[in-house]
């Protein structure tokens, strides 16, 4: 990273970013520049060229012609394999976590090659789509609070062998393979089915991408408290409804 910009590149909202997923955009520059980091967003539609140089990118979830159609542009661009090959991170959303996986079904019910940055292949499920809020917990290598969030999906998502579960859901589906599983990671790759937005309601998720960014092990702490409250009444209200 540049000592005195982060760039944060927001993938192709005009077909991503369903559910309020830009958020995620917005709890990132805002916690950089809570630390004094000069923050420069880029918003780049799917008619456009992905820059290489971003230090994060973040893409969001979609309906399914929209995905296709992601996907496809995504593939023929090149620039995110690029920017990962060359150290770049990326957190994605329900379609765009398909979308980085090797496969996944798309609105014509073929399987359609996704960017493979994850080792997770998504099928459609047969069973009811997943919808509701979520509870997990993280991945004790990742040393982050509870995940909360609210799903949204049809596609159900296996992880394979180099791609760890995100969390392992106490509520919820998750994966929706039946086995617990909640998103995947592996290095500076993530993804979760996680809507929320899922920054605001896990802001040290984002803390941790920003961590991986400037290569630290520690930021200095933010004094604001209301995704607390936040994470409260949204943890209180997926407990309720179980
Ligand atoms: N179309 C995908 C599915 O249903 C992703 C949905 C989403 O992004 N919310 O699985």
């Amino acid at each position: 990273m540049s000592e005195t910009n982060l760039r944060l590149v927001w993938i192709y909202p005009d077909l991503l970013s369903t559910y309020g997923d830009q958020g995620n955009v917005l709890v990132t520059e805002r916690r950089a520049r809570q630390r004094g980091l000069a923050v420069q967003r880029v918003d780049v539609r799917s008619d456009q060229p992905l820059p290489t140089s971003g230090d994060i990118y973040l893409i969001g979830g979609g309906e399914d012609r929209p995905q296709r159609l992601a996907a496809e542009r995504l593939l023929r661009d090149g620039g995110l394999t690029r920017a990962v090959d060359n150290g770049a991170i990326v957190f994605s959303v329900c379609a765009g976590y398909q979308i980085l996986g090797q496969e996944f079904v798309n609105d014509l019910n073929q399987p359609q090659p996704g960017l493979g940055l994850l080792d997770v292949v998504s099928t459609r499920g047969e069973a009811e789509r997943c919808v509701g809020d979520v509870l997990g917990d993280v991945d004790s290598k990742l040393n982050l609070p509870q995940l909360t969030g609210f799903e949204n999906h049809q596609g159900i998502t296996h992880l394979g062998p180099t791609a760890r579960p995100l969390a392992h859901v106490r509520l919820g589906n998750g994966n929706g393979t039946g086995d617990g599983t909640e998103g995947a990671w592996n290095g500076t790759v993530f993804g979760t089915y996680m809507h929320g937005p899922v920054l605001a309601r896990n802001p040290l998720i984002a803390d941790h991408l920003l961590k991986l960014a400037l290569d630290v092990n520690a930021l200095p702490p933010v004094e604001e408290r209301w995704y607390e409250a936040l994470r409260g009444e949204r943890i209180a209200a997926a407990t309720q409804s179980a």
